[in-house]
C-alpha cells in the first residue's frame, strides 16, 4: 500500500515520499505528514536479531513506499559503513539506572549523523525517481553541528552541492576547524561577518530570488535545504528506537509487552518526534520524556498548553537545545488538533503573529504520552560530575540535561520502567565545559591539550573526527558580508 504524505497546513495535492523529500516543505508552508503512521509487519523478537542497517530497511520501507527494496537497501548501505566507529552504528551504554543510546559515532560525533549521512542518498534517489536531472544545491546557514554533519554527509555525493554559511565569529574554534577542514570538490564554507541569523535569513533571502532559480534551472541546479524538517531526515531517526527496543528485548532487559520510556534532550522537536512514531508504529515506548535547558518553552507548552516563545534567549552550554520556535512540534499540534490542517494553520498563524499559541483542553489531553522537565546548566554538570565519578561513564552536556531530567520524572513518578536516554553528542565535541563540570582545572588550557586529558580520564580514545581535524589542512577561507551572499553562491555556481 502506498503511503502518502500531506500538508499540515491546508488539504493541498497529496505527494510520495520521494516528493516531500525533494521538497521539503509543502508549498503552503507546512510540513508534510504521512496520511496514517505505518505499523511495523516485523515482530520485535524479530528485530532483535537484527543489524542496524537490516533494522534501518525494516522500518524505512514502511514510510518510504515509493522507493524499491534495492533503492533503499542502496541508501543505508552507503549511509551506515565505516563513517561510523562502531559497527552496531547506534550502541546501548547501561549507566546510572538508565540506558543512554549514543547516537554520536558518526563522521561529526554528534546525532545529526543519523539522518544526515543518509539524507543525501535519499535525494539523488528521489531525484531520479522524480526523473529531474538538475544537480541539488544543498544551502545550509550554521550555527555549528548542522553544517558539519551536512557537509560530511553531501561531501563526495555525484549529482550534489552543497554551500555552508557559518557566523565568522559565532562558532566555537572546533566547530569553525571542523568545516573549513572539510574535503570534497563539490562543497564550500563560507564565512559571514554577522551573526547566525544573519547567515540565516540571507540564505532565505537566497531561495525567494525567483529570478536567481530561473538563473539556476537554466544551468541545470536547483536548491534544496538539508533542513531538520524534511522527511527525508525524521525517517532515519525513527529507527534508533526501535533499535534500541530490540536490543533491551534480546539483552533480557525487558520482556514481551513490557515498555521502554525514552528521554530526549529537545531543540527543534525532531528527535522526539521520531521516537514518538516509533511508538504510532508499535515500537513498546511508554513515556516520551522532552527535555529542555533554560530556554524550556516546550517545558511551559507541556505544563500548561501555551506555547510562548516570547522570552529572553539564553545562551547555554548545551547550544543545540538554546531554540524557541521548535519547528517540528507542528507535526504533533496537527496530530493532537484531529489532524485538522485548518486548526493546525491557525494556531501556526498565531505563532507567527504574536509569538504564541494556546491549545484546547482538548488537544492537551492527547499529550498524555508525553512529560516535560527542564534542567540547568550548573545542574547539568552536577550529573556530568555525578555519572564520571560513579561509573567513570562521561556524557556531554545536551545528554546531562536529559539525565537530569530523568532523574527528576524518575523521583517525582515512581516510574521505574527501563529507561532510554538519547545521548546526542560525543562528549569530545565540547571537551571545556565537560571536563568544568567534572571538577577539572582547565583555565588557559588549549582545546587539543583538554581532548588529550579528557581522553586520559574517561579511558576512552579520542574519536577520528577530532584527529582529523587536528592535522588537516584548511580548505576553504571565503569570508563575505551579509550583504554579498548570494554574489558569493553565483560565484561558486558558476552563474556570474
Ligand atoms: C540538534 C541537537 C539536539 C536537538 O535535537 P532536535 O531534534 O532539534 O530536538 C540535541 N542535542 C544535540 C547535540 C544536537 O545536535
Amino acid at each position: 500500500m502506498e503511503l502518502l504524505y500531506r500538508s499540515t497546513r491546508s488539504d493541498q495535492r497529496r505527494v510520495r515520499a520521494s516528493e516531500a523529500i525533494l521538497k521539503g516543505l509543502a508549498e503552503d508552508g507546512g510540513l508534510f505528514v504521512p496520511e496514517s503512521v505505518p505499523v511495523l509487519d516485523r515482530s520485535l523478537r524479530e528485530l532483535s536479531g537484527m543489524s542496524y542497517q537490516d533494522t534501518a530497511y525494516e522500518v524505512m520501507k514502511l514510510f518510504l513506499t515509493d522507493f524499491t527494496e534495492e533503492e533503499l537497501r542502496g541508501c543505508i548501505e552507503r549511509a551506515y559503513d565505516s563513517k561510523f566507529d562502531t559497527g552496531v552504528i547506534a550502541p546501548l551504554h547501561y549507566a546510572d539506572g538508565a540506558y543512554f543510546l549514543e547516537l554520536y559515532h558518526g563522521a561529526t560525533i554528534a546525532f545529526k549523523d543519523m539522518a544526515l549521512s543518509i539524507l543525501p542518498h535519499l535525494m539523488t534517489t528521489a531525484a531520479r525517481k522524480n526523473h529531474v536531472t538538475d544537480e541539488i544545491v544543498i544551502l545550509t546557514a550554521t550555527s555549528g553541528d548542522t553544517g558539519k554533519a551536512a557537509l560530511a554527509g553531501f561531501a563526495g555525493v555525484p549529482g550534489t552541492k552543497i554551500i555552508v554559511f557559518y557566523p565568522k565569529d559565532g562558532v566555537s574554534s572546533i566547530q569553525e576547524k571542523q568545516m573549513v577542514t572539510q574535503k570534497g570538490d563539490n562543497a564550500w564554507v563560507v564565512g559571514i561577518r554577522g551573526n547566525f541569523d544573519d547567515a540565516q535569513n540571507g540564505v532565505k533571502e537566497i531561495f525567494g530570488d525567483t529570478y536567481l532559480a530561473d538563473v539556476m534551472r537554466q544551468a541545470g541546479l536547483r536548491f534544496s535545504s538539508a533542513n531538520s524538517i524534511n522527511i527525508g531526515r525524521l525517517v532515519p531517526q525513527i529507527v534508533y528506537y526501535v533499535y534500541a527496543c530490540a536490543k533491551l528485548l534480546k539483552a533480557g532487559r525487558i520482556e514481551d509487552g513490557q515498555t521502554v520510556n525514552v528521554v530526549v534532550p529537545t531543540g527543534n522537536f525532531g528527535n522526539i518526534l521520531a521516537a514518538y512514531y516509533a511508538k504510532l508504529a508499535g515500537a513498546p515506548i511508554g513515556k516520551l520524556i522532552c527535555a529542555s535547558n533554560e530556554n524550556k518553552v516546550l517545558y511551559d507548552f507541556f505544563q500548561t498548553g501555551d506555547y510562548d516563545r516570547n522570552r529572553e534567549f539564553i545562551l547555554t552550554a548545551s547550544p543545540s537545545m538554546d531554540i524557541l520556535i521548535s519547528s517540528n512540534l507542528e507535526r504533533l499540534i496537527y496530530r493532537i488538533a484531529g489532524n485538522d490542517p485548518v486548526r493546525t494553520a491557525g494556531l501556526m498563524k498565531d505563532l507567527a503573529e504574536k509569538g504564541t499559541y494556546t491549545i484546547t483542553p482538548e488537544m492537551k489531553e492527547r499529550l498524555a504520552d508525553f512529560a516535560g522537565g527542564y534542567a540547568t546548566q550548573e545542574r547539568a554538570a552536577l550529573v556530568i560530575r555525578r555519572l564520571y565519578e560513579q561509573d567513570r561513564y562521561v556524557i556531554d552536556p545536551h545528554t546531562a540535561v536529559a539525565a537530569a531530567v530523568y532523574e527528576d520524572y524518575r523521583a517525582a513518578s515512581g516510574d521505574d520502567a527501563a529507561c532510554v536516554i538519547a545521548s546526542t553528542a560525543s562528549p569530545y565535541k565540547f571537551p571545556r565545559s565537560v571536563m568544568e563540570a567534572m571538577g577539572e582545572a582547565c583555565g588557559g588550557m588549549a582545546d587539543f591539550d583538554l581532548i588529550e586529558r579528557l581522553s586520559e580520564l574517561s579511558r576512552t580514545p579520542v574519536p577520528r573526527a577530532i584527529e582529523e581535524i587536528r592535522t588537516a589542512p584548511v580548505l576553504h577561507t571565503r569570508v563575505c558580508g551579509r550583504d554579498e551572499m548570494k554574489k558569493a553562491v553565483e560565484e561558486i555556481l558558476g552563474l556570474s
